[in-house]
């Protein structure tokens, strides 16, 4: 399936926010959002006026980018968002969070969730204890992802893994660092998103 390929830093001007798609690079003084946080392009410092239009269509573009989710992936999910019972905002960035990519990512198994879901295309990982190359299966609770026994030895992992034991993971999730697994406690509420999303303005997007 084609993917985004241009440079990750270019998305955060766009977005006007910090996006971290770059793992290390975003928190170590490198960022090149830090360093200018100007939208991309020619006239990236000229003052624009954004309409309502503009506002709902950055924000969508900002939670697409931010879960690496490509267009018609995204519009599938606030379909399934749509359905659920609830909030449809809400349900929708559930539904980005329960992807198995962001779970290796939340886990700390992955400096990016770029670089998670290489991982599980990889297939380093199992989910129950089976091998599984799907970066968007969603989890659901009482779900294990562990890295696949045969990965372990790897010098990635070994690397990944010592990141894993030092990283705090969301309420919903248990790290289980000797033997490089995850469990799902529970499924994610919209608390237990740690980003700034205004996902009515998603909503509002799709609504029209
Ligand atoms: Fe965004 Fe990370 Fe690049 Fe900074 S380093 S601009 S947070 S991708």
């Amino acid at each position: 399936m084609a993917r985004y390929t241009g440079p990750n830093c270019k998305m955060c001007r766009r977005e006007g926010c910090k996006l971290y798609l770059k793992g290390e690079r975003c928190t170590n003084g490198k960022c090149a959002f830090d360093h200018r946080s100007t939208a991309p392009g020619q006239h990236g410092t000229a003052r624009k006026k954004v309409g309502e239009y503009g506002k709902q269509l950055r924000e969508k573009q900002k939670a697409r980018r931010y879960y690496g989710v490509l267009e018609g992936q995204f519009k599938h999910y606030y379909e399934m968002a749509e359905k659920m019972e609830g909030i449809t905002g809400e349900n929708l960035l559930v539904l980005l969070e329960r992807r198995l990519d962001n779970v290796v990512y939340r886990m700390g198994m992955a400096a990016s969730r770029k670089e998670a879901r290489q991982l599980v295309l990889h297939a380093h990982f199992t989910l129950n204890g089976k091998k599984v190359t799907i970066p968007s299966i969603l989890v659901k609770a009482g779900d294990v992802i562990a890295v696949k026994e045969s990965s372990k030895e790897s010098t990635k992992i070994k690397a990944l893994a010592e990141q894993m034991a030092t990283t705090t993971t969301p309420k919903w999730l248990e790290n289980d660092v000797a033997n490089l697994a995850t469990k799902v406690v529970a499924l994610p509420a919209r608390d237990d998103i740690d980003f700034e999303f205004n996902e009515q303005l998603i909503v509002e997007l799709y609504s029209k």
